[in-house]
């Protein structure tokens, strides 16, 4: 069976793209934000208190964001939102589809019909919830792209399971990457015969493995992504996921430097 193109193949990387996991698959970008200067906007959110506004930030209003983010006074950091568009590993997105607070949209279904959750929020008072948007499964014929580690880990001696360590150089790295191939293609195979043979994409896809590639748009606000960051920044975060943050990192730099927070704020935070 010829195969369909893939929408996830033909969404090439967006300019900009910082790539995430060497393998020249994975990337983050940074696709929209709003038009507005979110570090004054942090500040101006918090100075509203006192019926004051700036035009232009100086070091007293990093000092006072910084402040903010520092003291857990973290409402004046939901104004800005940002979207970013992953190309991860299926494995990476179960770990970052976990950060559901302060994004920007999620729909629900109710008596058939479909509700967003900004009237979920009128009704409810809940935090704005998770905008994560990924290709289907159920709709596109996955292409056999898989991530495989150049390195192989192992969970270190002392049994922490959040946490793994280079297997040492005279380990098989390269023979371990080529089984792992061999059983991604023998698996991608049995799923192209089964589409063949007239299973449902929802169906056939259930035996795909992990660290095959999908692509998604995630919007969040300001405290939701730095929140991110300040978990998967740090070391016992999974190194592929980690690659992520790094990335997404990249891309706020310039925020963050405006905001006076440092990497070892961040990290330190959580
Ligand atoms: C090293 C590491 C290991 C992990 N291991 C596991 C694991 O083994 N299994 C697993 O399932 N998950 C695991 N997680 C995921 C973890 O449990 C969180 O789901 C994930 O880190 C998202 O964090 P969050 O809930 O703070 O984020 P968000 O959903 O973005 O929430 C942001 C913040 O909003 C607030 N908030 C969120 N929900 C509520 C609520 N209902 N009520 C009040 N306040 C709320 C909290 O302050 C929260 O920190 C792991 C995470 C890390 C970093």
């Amino acid at each position: 069976m010829q195969d369909k193109p893939n929408p996830a193949q033909a969404l090439a990387a967006p300019e900009g793209s910082v790539l995430t996991l060497d393998d020249g698959l994975g990337f983050v970008a940074l696709v929209d934000r709003m038009g507005s200067d979110a570090a004054l906007k942090v500040v101006n959110a918090a100075r509203i208190s006192y019926q004051k506004k700036k035009g232009e930030l100086d070091e007293a209003d990093q000092k006072l964001a910084r402040f903010l983010w520092l003291h857990g006074h973290t409402s004046p950091y939901r104004h800005s939102f940002f979207t970013f568009h992953w190309k991860a590993p299926l494995f990476v997105f179960r770990q970052a589809f976990k950060y559901q607070v302060g994004s920007t949209w999620r729909e629900y279904e109710a008596d058939g019909e479909s509700i967003s959750l900004a009237a979920f929020d009128v009704l409810f008072d809940t935090d704005k919830g998770c905008s994560w948007n990924e290709i289907s499964g159920r709709y596109v014929q996955w292409q056999p792209e898989f991530y495989l580690p150049a390195c192989m880990r192992a969970n270190p001696p002392h049994g922490n399971k959040q946490a793994s360590v280079d297997l040492p150089a005279d380990f098989d790295h390269a023979g371990e990457r080529e089984r792992m191939r061999a059983e991604c293609e023998q698996a991608f195979r049995l799923y192209r015969e089964r589409l063949e043979r007239g299973v449902a994409k929802e169906l056939a896809r259930i035996l795909l493995p992990q660290n095959v590639y999908t692509q998604a748009y995630w919007t969040v606000s300001l405290q939701g992504v730095i929140h991110f960051l300040a978990q998967r920044l740090k070391p016992d975060a999974q190194f592929e996921i980690r690659r992520y943050a790094e990335g997404v990192h990249q891309l706020l730099a310039p925020e963050l430097a405006r905001l006076g927070l440092t990497r070892e704020m961040l990290v330190g935070y959580v």
